[in-house]
């Protein structure tokens, strides 16, 4: 994966305040906003603030401080949002064969309803 980053891509945008956002929750290294297109009942983005466009940029770039504030937040998202007892989906899609039209790392916390099955 080309780790170049795009500073104008949407979310980008969103975390300079360039275009508003239905936060959910907001820590220093992480914000989650609810998806203008939601697929699901419940449809959070969960994305870093600092420039990652994948999980594997980040994971080689981040540090352990921005990297543990995220895994909290996606795990912090669940909870707020009471989706202990029913369950949820995490999906991240990265480059063109995962289809990632942002190329801003997010993880899609998906819930609210009984998901079709993806993966057999
Ligand atoms: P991807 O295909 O995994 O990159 O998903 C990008 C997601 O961003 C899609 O689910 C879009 O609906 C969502 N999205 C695009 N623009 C906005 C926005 O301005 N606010 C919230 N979600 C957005």
């Amino acid at each position: 994966m080309a780790h170049s980053y795009d500073d104008q891509n949407i979310f980008a945008k969103i975390l300079r305040g360039d275009i508003p956002n239905d936060t959910v929750l907001e820590t220093e290294h992480t914000l989650a906003f609810r998806d203008i297109q939601p697929q699901a009942p419940l449809h959070v983005l969960v994305i870093p603030k600092g420039p990652y466009v994948c999980f594997d940029h980040f994971a080689q770039e981040a540090s352990d401080a921005e990297i543990v504030d995220y895994v909290r937040a996606v795990g912090e998202v669940c909870r707020m949002e009471g989706l202990e007892e029913d369950g949820w989906r995490l999906i991240s899609n990265a480059g063109a064969h995962g289809v990632q039209e942002v190329p801003h790392l997010h993880v899609h916390v998906l819930a609210g309803r009984r998901l079709g099955r993806m993966l057999q």
